[in-house]
């Protein structure tokens, strides 16, 4: 029955049906530390940092949602993509997205290169680069599509052909798309990795992160690194993530149908010199989008030809907020060139295109004309 279902209904059923002891809908919050055993000798349930009733009923809930055999839960997607590199050995290399998310390329710059990991970035869009940047040691290959924040399209089959042929992963991250979009699994990858945070959880009130995997050994040997380093998804967080995801299918959908409302009237709006959104019809890629993902997502980017105006701009937003983060139910707007992506140094941005007067909006769940209305009224200031 379950194979049959269609996503959109195993996402509100997240959760459901846990709770052995009075038969609650909602999963309870097991806010416990520790578990009473059965007489002597250890029950199903131990310790919190190793399992939690809260958490596993999401975890479930991922998994199957992905139909992966185990989905792997952490305090914040950056403890997620921890938790791969922790999968490496010393000395292996990693070839990544070149304009992958700000943290994952200050993990690999600050953290692992300390420890002896190595790492290529490439513009994964060219299959040639990512066969060319594989080495004898390559463990993973690590990619983004569409990437952030311009967009920008990776071809996820040619990347488990490379990665496979040469005995490495290929992880995913998903964190735009949603299991909903596109599923990374069901091409190939490895792993499929998301900053729950976003879109999957929704409202803008808590971290997660998350793997999902399509091996059962890998499952447990996730599940026993989360253990081993701790950085463990918080039982009340669970719950506010499967509280959230239930409604995934009806955000994404509105948000999505908002984006390419919103990416039209911007490409037609004088003022704005380019949007970049796999929705429009001349976007680079999209063809290729479209083979591997079933929507556009609602995050798109746009240039303003002169940066010095971008101050006026977001003080005259009224509706959309100048903020990081993404994929909730408020409209976010941020500047990537001075926020997300000031890890990378100047002239890395320059070079990938991450220019002073690009501006990233995740496109939330108001009213799509008010969203419209209030950029162009801010954009009259610019
Ligand atoms: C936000 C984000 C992350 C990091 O997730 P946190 O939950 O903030 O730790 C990783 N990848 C992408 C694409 C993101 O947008």
């Amino acid at each position: 029955m379950a194979n049959h279902r269609h996503p959109e209904s195993t996402v509100v059923h997240i959760g459901v049906g846990q709770d052995p002891s009075y038969g609650a809908l909602s999963t309870p919050i097991y806010q416990t530390v520790t578990y009473q055993h059965p007489g002597s000798g250890l029950g199903p349930f131990d310790y919190s940092r190793t399992v939690n009733p809260t958490r596993l009923g999401l975890a479930h809930g991922l998994a199957d949602l992905e139909q992966g055999a185990g989905a792997t839960l952490f305090s914040s997607g950056m403890a997620a993509i921890t938790a791969l590199c922790h999968l490496l050995d010393q000395k292996s290399h990693v070839v990544l997205t070149e304009d992958v998310y700000g943290g994952t390329y200050r993990l690999m710059v600050d953290v692992f290169q300390r420890f002896g990991v190595q790492f290529t970035f490439v513009d994964t869009r060219d299959v040639e680069k990512v066969a060319a940047a594989m080495q004898p040691n390559t463990r993973l290959v690590f990619v983004e599509t569409p990437s952030n924040p311009l967009l920008q399209i990776t071809d996820l089959r040619s990347m488990v052909e490379i990665a496979h042929g040469h005995g490495a992963w290929l992880a995913v991250d998903n964190t735009f798309m949603t299991p909903l979009r596109q599923r990374p699994l069901a091409l190939g990858a490895d792993f499929s990795v998301y900053s729950v945070t976003k879109y999957l959880s929704g409202h803008n009130d808590v971290l997660a992160g998350a793997i999902v995997t399509p091996s059962h050994e890998m499952a447990i040997r996730l599940d026993e690194l989360a253990n081993a380093t701790g950085g463990v998804l918080a039982p009340f967080d669970a719950w506010l993530v499967m509280r959230g995801v239930k409604t995934l299918a009806a955000r994404l959908d509105r948000q999505e149908r908002t984006a390419q409302i919103v990416a039209e009237r911007l490409s037609a709006h004088p003022r704005v010199s380019h949007v970049f959104y796999p929705g429009l019809p001349k976007a680079p890629g999209r063809t290729l989008h479209f083979e591997q993902a079933t929507g556009a997502g609602a995050m798109l980017s746009f240039q303003l030809p002169d940066p010095q105006s971008i101050p006026r701009f977001m003080d005259a937003l009224q509706l959309v907020s100048p903020a990081v983060s993404l994929g909730g139910v408020e409209s976010l707007i941020t500047h990537p060139f001075s926020e997300t992506h000031r890890e990378f140094p100047e002239s890395e941005r320059l070079r990938l295109n991450i220019l002073p007067g690009l501006l990233r909006l995740s496109v939330g769940l108001e009213y799509p004309d008010d969203i419209v209305q209030d950029l162009i009224q801010a954009l009259d200031h610019v």
